[in-house]
This record gives structure tokens, sequence and C-alpha cells, in this order.
């Protein structure tokens, strides 16, 4: 008989493991004034195929390094942000069931430092974009990360590269997510979760949906599903 008793589980960041935020980036574009015209211009071009994520990404920075904008300003947009209640708990019980555990999200690396700065501890891979600071605190570029050698933001290919990497099924995978990026992966993963999700088709998309916002609540639905050791 297959196994398909879970391994490994994933999480998204924004909105998921730190709250207070949908997607990190309009975060950053709300407060430091980038307009929707701008914005949708350039995702537009992204979503046709005109420019690469890591292009966008650059965009975006060069963007904010025009408007003046500092690593000061991003840190203090990052305060308003804060760890899901039940964070470190649930991990904790997650890494002594044996289970691996893994980042996918288009979130960028400063947040995690700030607001989660023991995550690297807690997570047996981190899979997240980074925004690159000159000396005087200016914004110069945009690393995708590319650590699952996937272009980003295709989280059900990720996730694939990571099941081809670590030799899990993706039937052995949870994921937890909240919002309309983690509906591919939500699919793909043998116990998809939408946490507190901002997105219908991210609820429609899981097979377990925890309106609570205290991560705790992933547990049951995880434990009974852990392969016997
Ligand atoms: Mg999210």
């Amino acid at each position: 008989m297959k196994d398909t008793g879970l391994k490994a589980v994933g999480f998204d960041v924004d909105g998921t493991l730190i709250i207070n935020i949908g997607y990190c980036w309009e975060t950053f574009h709300d407060r430091f004034g980038v307009s929707q015209k701008i914005r949708k211009r350039l995702k537009g071009r992204y979503l046709d195929g005109q420019i690469t994520y890591k292009q966008w990404g650059s965009k975006e920075i060069a963007i904010w390094r025009e408007l003046g904008v500092k690593r000061d300003d991003f840190i203090a947009v990052i305060k308003s942000l804060r760890l899901v209640d039940g964070a470190i708990e649930t991990l904790n019980v997650l890494r002594q069931t044996g289970l691996y555990l893994f980042i996918l999200s288009g979130t960028v690396s400063i947040i995690l430092e700030e607001v989660f700065p023991t995550h690297a501890s807690l997570f047996d891979r981190v899979a997240v974009s980074h925004i690159l600071f000159d000396d005087a605190g200016r914004p110069v570029d945009f690393d995708p990360g590319h650590p699952l050698r996937m272009e980003r933001e295709n989280k059900a290919a990720e996730l694939e590269s990571l099941c081809q990497e670590t030799g899990f099924a993706p039937e052995q995978v949870a994921f937890v997510g909240d919002n309309d990026n983690d509906v591919g992966v939500l699919r793909a993963s043998g116990l998809g979760i939408a946490f507190c999700p901002r997105s219908k088709n991210a609820a429609c998309a899981a097979d377990a949906v925890v309106e609570i916002p205290d991560l705790k609540y992933v547990l049951p639905h995880i434990l009974k599903r852990v392969a016997r050791q």
C-alpha cells in the first residue's frame, strides 16, 4: 500500500506565519505611496510573460529606491506586523514529531529576520526572496532566492522540486497557506490547510480550513495524518 502518511509540512509567510499582512509587496507599496496604476502595469507585464519574476521584483525595488526609501523605512513598516499566535509552540510540536518543516513564500527575508529571528533554527528549508541594500541602506536589487530551482511564485512547481530533492511524495506533504498564490500548492499537497484564508479560492482548494487565528489549530489536522515511524 502506498504510504501517504505525512513527512513534511510547509508554510506560507504573509498572512500565515506573520499576520497583519496580505502580501508584503502590497503593504510596502501602500506605505511608500506607489500608485495602483504603476503596480498594475508591472504585474500585468509579469503575468503576460514580458518580464520574469526577478525583473518584476527588481523594477519594484527601483521604484522604492527612486522614492528615497531606506532600510529603516522597511523596518518601520515591519513593526506593524507580528508572528501569529501559537507559532513557536506549534512548530516545536511538529519538529518533535519528526516532520521536515519548510517555508515556501513570496515574502522577503527582512520580514522574517525582524519578526521571527529564530526561524532558521525551526525550519529545515526556508524559500523566500531577498531585498538587497547598499551600505547607505538604499534598496539596490532583488534576489528571488530560487532555493528550489524554479521560477518563484509557482508554489506547486516549487513543491515538486522540493519533493524531487527530498524524496517525499507530494501526498506526504502538508501545506498551510492563506491566499490566491497558495491555491496550486494547497491542491498539489497531500493535506492543504487554508489558515484564516483571505481568498475563497484558497479555502476551496484546501482539504481543511482553520478560521481561528492561532496556528495551534492546524495541529489536529496534521497530527492525525503523520506517517507511522
Ligand atoms: Mg499568504
